[in-house]
Protein backbone atom coordinates (compact mmCIF):
# COMPACT_ATOMS: atom_id res chain seq x y z
CA UNK A 1 0.00 0.00 0.00
CA UNK A 2 1.00 3.23 -1.25
CA UNK A 3 0.20 6.66 -1.10
CA UNK A 4 -0.97 9.80 1.36
CA UNK A 5 -2.77 9.58 4.42
CA UNK A 6 -4.06 12.23 5.81
CA UNK A 7 -5.30 11.56 9.72
CA UNK A 8 -6.16 14.18 12.49
CA UNK A 9 -6.06 11.39 15.38
CA UNK A 10 -4.24 8.59 16.82
CA UNK A 11 -6.87 6.25 16.18
CA UNK A 12 -6.68 7.17 12.07
CA UNK A 13 -3.01 6.85 12.27
CA UNK A 14 -3.43 3.47 13.75
CA UNK A 15 -6.15 2.61 11.52
CA UNK A 16 -3.29 3.22 8.26
CA UNK A 17 -1.46 0.82 10.05
CA UNK A 18 -4.04 -1.93 10.10
CA UNK A 19 -3.91 -1.25 6.70
CA UNK A 20 -0.62 -1.39 6.03
CA UNK A 21 -0.28 -4.41 8.16
CA UNK A 22 -2.63 -6.46 5.72
CA UNK A 23 -0.03 -6.16 2.60
CA UNK A 24 2.97 -7.42 4.63
CA UNK A 25 4.72 -10.81 4.47
CA UNK A 26 7.56 -12.68 6.28
CA UNK A 27 11.02 -10.30 5.70
CA UNK A 28 9.21 -6.97 5.59
CA UNK A 29 10.85 -3.77 6.80
CA UNK A 30 8.78 -1.09 7.93
CA UNK A 31 11.01 1.95 7.80
CA UNK A 32 9.51 4.84 10.23
CA UNK A 33 10.48 8.53 10.10
CA UNK A 34 9.31 11.48 11.74
CA UNK A 35 9.93 13.89 14.73
CA UNK A 36 9.01 12.94 18.56
CA UNK A 37 5.48 12.82 18.77
CA UNK A 38 4.84 12.51 15.30
CA UNK A 39 2.64 9.35 15.61
CA UNK A 40 5.08 6.30 14.27
CA UNK A 41 4.71 4.38 17.78
CA UNK A 42 0.82 4.90 17.18
CA UNK A 43 1.26 3.35 13.92
CA UNK A 44 2.99 0.71 14.67
CA UNK A 45 0.49 0.02 17.57
CA UNK A 46 -2.32 -0.23 13.94
CA UNK A 47 0.63 -2.57 12.55
CA UNK A 48 0.48 -4.98 15.57
CA UNK A 49 -3.89 -4.69 15.49
CA UNK A 50 -3.49 -5.75 11.79
CA UNK A 51 -1.17 -8.45 12.31
CA UNK A 52 -3.32 -9.79 15.23
CA UNK A 53 -0.52 -9.49 18.25
CA UNK A 54 -1.89 -8.01 21.23
CA UNK A 55 -1.85 -4.41 20.33
CA UNK A 56 -2.25 -3.20 24.11
CA UNK A 57 1.46 -3.74 24.88
CA UNK A 58 3.08 -1.73 21.97
CA UNK A 59 4.93 1.47 23.54
CA UNK A 60 7.93 3.05 22.42
CA UNK A 61 11.03 0.44 23.15
CA UNK A 62 12.99 2.91 24.61
CA UNK A 63 14.65 0.48 26.94
CA UNK A 64 14.47 -2.42 25.66
CA UNK A 65 15.66 -1.42 21.84
CA UNK A 66 13.38 -4.32 20.58
CA UNK A 67 10.38 -5.73 21.32
CA UNK A 68 9.12 -8.49 19.98
CA UNK A 69 5.33 -9.87 19.44
CA UNK A 70 4.16 -13.46 18.82
CA UNK A 71 0.75 -14.74 18.05
CA UNK A 72 -0.22 -13.28 15.37
CA UNK A 73 -0.29 -13.98 11.68
CA UNK A 74 3.77 -12.82 11.54
CA UNK A 75 5.56 -12.17 14.43
CA UNK A 76 6.38 -8.59 14.88
CA UNK A 77 9.40 -6.96 15.47
CA UNK A 78 9.07 -3.54 17.07
CA UNK A 79 13.29 -1.32 17.20
CA UNK A 80 13.34 2.26 18.15
CA UNK A 81 16.39 3.92 17.02
CA UNK A 82 16.15 7.26 18.97
CA UNK A 83 18.64 6.59 21.94
CA UNK A 84 21.04 4.32 19.84
CA UNK A 85 23.49 6.81 18.79
CA UNK A 86 26.92 4.66 18.39
CA UNK A 87 26.31 3.40 14.54
CA UNK A 88 27.98 0.08 15.62
CA UNK A 89 25.64 -0.63 18.03
CA UNK A 90 22.96 -0.31 15.50
CA UNK A 91 24.57 -2.65 13.79
CA UNK A 92 24.80 -4.97 15.89
CA UNK A 93 20.86 -5.72 15.83
CA UNK A 94 21.53 -7.35 12.61
CA UNK A 95 18.50 -5.81 11.10
CA UNK A 96 18.34 -7.97 8.34
CA UNK A 97 18.63 -11.32 10.13
CA UNK A 98 15.57 -10.11 12.32
CA UNK A 99 13.09 -9.47 9.57
CA UNK A 100 13.24 -12.72 8.37
CA UNK A 101 10.90 -14.55 9.62
CA UNK A 102 8.19 -11.51 10.71
CA UNK A 103 7.63 -8.40 10.27
CA UNK A 104 10.51 -5.54 11.46
CA UNK A 105 8.99 -2.02 12.05
CA UNK A 106 11.68 0.67 12.79
CA UNK A 107 10.95 3.82 14.76
CA UNK A 108 14.18 6.70 13.60
CA UNK A 109 15.62 4.82 10.14
CA UNK A 110 17.27 7.95 9.44
CA UNK A 111 20.06 6.24 12.20
CA UNK A 112 20.10 3.07 9.96
CA UNK A 113 24.12 3.00 8.88
CA UNK A 114 22.42 1.47 5.44
CA UNK A 115 19.25 0.67 3.80
CA UNK A 116 18.24 -2.71 5.02
CA UNK A 117 18.65 -5.38 2.11
CA UNK A 118 15.34 -6.66 2.09
CA UNK A 119 13.19 -5.61 -1.09
CA UNK A 120 10.65 -6.08 1.05
CA UNK A 121 11.19 -2.30 2.67
CA UNK A 122 8.32 0.22 3.24
CA UNK A 123 9.09 3.79 4.01
CA UNK A 124 6.47 5.34 6.15
CA UNK A 125 7.37 9.32 6.67
CA UNK A 126 4.72 11.01 9.03
CA UNK A 127 4.43 14.85 8.94
CA UNK A 128 3.13 17.57 11.77
CA UNK A 129 0.49 19.50 10.20
CA UNK A 130 -1.53 21.83 12.85
CA UNK A 131 -3.00 20.41 15.77
CA UNK A 132 -3.35 16.78 15.53
CA UNK A 133 -2.88 16.71 11.92
CA UNK A 134 -0.34 14.19 10.73
CA UNK A 135 0.23 13.86 6.57
CA UNK A 136 1.44 10.13 6.23
CA UNK A 137 3.30 9.13 3.38
CA UNK A 138 4.00 5.87 2.46
CA UNK A 139 6.60 4.23 -0.35
P1 LIG B 1 6.32 8.95 18.02
O1 LIG B 1 6.44 7.49 18.21
O2 LIG B 1 6.42 9.39 16.58
O3 LIG B 1 7.26 9.75 18.90
P2 LIG B 1 3.77 8.58 19.34
O4 LIG B 1 2.96 7.68 18.48
O5 LIG B 1 4.40 8.00 20.54
O6 LIG B 1 4.84 9.38 18.44
O7 LIG B 1 2.87 9.78 19.85
C1 LIG B 1 2.06 10.57 19.01
C2 LIG B 1 1.30 11.53 19.91
O8 LIG B 1 0.55 12.46 19.13
C3 LIG B 1 0.30 10.83 20.81
O9 LIG B 1 0.24 11.51 22.04
C4 LIG B 1 -1.00 10.99 20.04
O10 LIG B 1 -2.14 10.97 20.86
C5 LIG B 1 -0.84 12.35 19.42
N1 LIG B 1 -1.55 12.54 18.16
C6 LIG B 1 -2.38 13.57 17.88
N2 LIG B 1 -2.85 13.50 16.63
C7 LIG B 1 -2.31 12.39 16.09
C8 LIG B 1 -2.43 11.79 14.78
N3 LIG B 1 -3.15 12.33 13.80
N4 LIG B 1 -1.72 10.66 14.56
C9 LIG B 1 -0.96 10.12 15.55
N5 LIG B 1 -0.80 10.64 16.78
C10 LIG B 1 -1.49 11.77 17.05
MG1 LIG C 1 7.82 6.32 19.22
Amino acid sequence: MTGTFRTTSEEETAAVGRQVADGLSAGAVVLLYGDLGAGKTAFVRGLAEGLRVSPDEVSSPTFTIMQEYRGGRLPLFHVDLYRLNDPREIDDLGVDEIAADGVLAIEWAEKLPGRPATAAAVRVNIAHGSGDERTITIE
